[in-house]
């Protein structure tokens, strides 16, 4: 098959790793950026462009969407869905997902287990709100943060409501959550393809931070993951309508809680922690699939 991975970065570890599966496999992978690709929008015929050039027709693309592009990089998976390739994640569940309060809402009402979490606008709600997630210590969160960047634990009520006020100030969004104390600053990641998870790992933040993210200084390791770990990231992949994908998970004292659903999950953290052959799993859920010039994904 011909496969495009959508990717800002040839070099990075993801990108590097998915094209030298794919081609062990036997089949043609091109790494293409996203930002160089420009839409050709007529009746009937969809096209992408490229460097001066029309695309060639994908029999599948591997959507990598970074957050700082998510409006531009959705626009052009969307393309892509238009012209009937089969893309490993859809245009719509890509950016549902990042989206957090969207995807709180939508994991919400189908049962699944999340930390209790608040939302408001105007500062006269902030008590409230703080209470109704159970009080203090809580989490704050600011709606467009990645990598653990804009996650702050407030230990007392009347920080929580200065930090709250501070940022709604700023006119930034901010979810307030109840804070997962017995998770011990771990979380786990589950990774996803098709309807199983295929590798998942513990990840420990650095002494003293209550925030895992690699990123932040955290370490991983394999975990063997409970039955309704494993239920609880499945069906949050499922309502997500995401067929590749990392579910963050906190252990807490009511079973596990769904902390995110990351639709471009990094395979590099994975792969080194758990020794398993993400990239493989994905083309092989690719292989059994994409059917060429018969993919029906909406974009809606
Ligand atoms: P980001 O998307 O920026 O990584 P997250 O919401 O995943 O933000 O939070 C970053 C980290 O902070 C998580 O991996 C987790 O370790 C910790 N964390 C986030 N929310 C909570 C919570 N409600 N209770 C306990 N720890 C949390
Ligand atoms: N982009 C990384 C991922 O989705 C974030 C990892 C981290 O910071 O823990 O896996």
């Amino acid at each position: 098959m011909k496969v495009a991975i959508l990717s800002r970065g040839p070099n990075l570890y993801s990108t590097r790793r998915l094209k030298e599966a794919g081609e062990a496999l036997g089949h043609q992978v091109d790494v293409i950026d996203t930002l160089h690709c420009y839409m050709d929008i007529t009746r009937s015929r969809p096209a992408i462009r490229y460097h001066g050039e029309e695309l060639p027709y994908y029999d599948a693309v591997i959507p990598r969407i970074g957050a700082s592009i998510t409006f531009y990089g959705t626009a052009i998976v969307r393309q892509f869905e238009m012209m009937g390739s089969f893309c490993v994640n859809e245009s719509v569940a890509i950016s549902r997902s990042r989206d957090k309060l969207r995807s709180l809402q939508l994991l919400s009402r189908k049962d699944v287990g999340l930390p209790r979490t608040g939302f408001a606008s105007k500062p006269d709600n902030v008590k409230d709100l703080i209470k109704n997630v159970g009080g203090a210590p809580v989490v704050i969160k600011l709606l467009e943060g990645t990598q653990g960047i804009g996650v702050v634990l407030a230990h007392t009520n009347k920080t929580a409501e200065s930090i709250i006020e501070a940022f709604m100030g700023l006119k930034a969004n901010i979810l307030v959550q109840e804070f997962i104390e017995e998770a011990g600053g771990a979380d786990i990641r589950c990774f996803v393809v098709g309807n199983k998870v295929v590798a998942a790992m513990k990840r420990q933040g650095a002494e003293g931070e209550f925030r895992s993210n690699l990123h932040r200084g955290g370490s991983a390791k394999l975990i063997r993951l409970t039955k309704e770990e494993r239920a609880t990231a499945l069906k949050a992949a499922k309502i997500m309508g995401l067929n590749v994908c990392g579910v963050d998970i906190l252990q807490s004292k009511n079973g596990p809680v769904v902390m995110e659903v990351n639709s471009s999950p990094g395979l590099e953290g994975i792969e080194l922690a758990t020794k398993k052959d993400v990239a493989s799993m994905i083309f092989e859920f690719i292989e059994a699939n994409a059917k060429p010039n018969r993919n029906k994904t909406k974009g809606k």
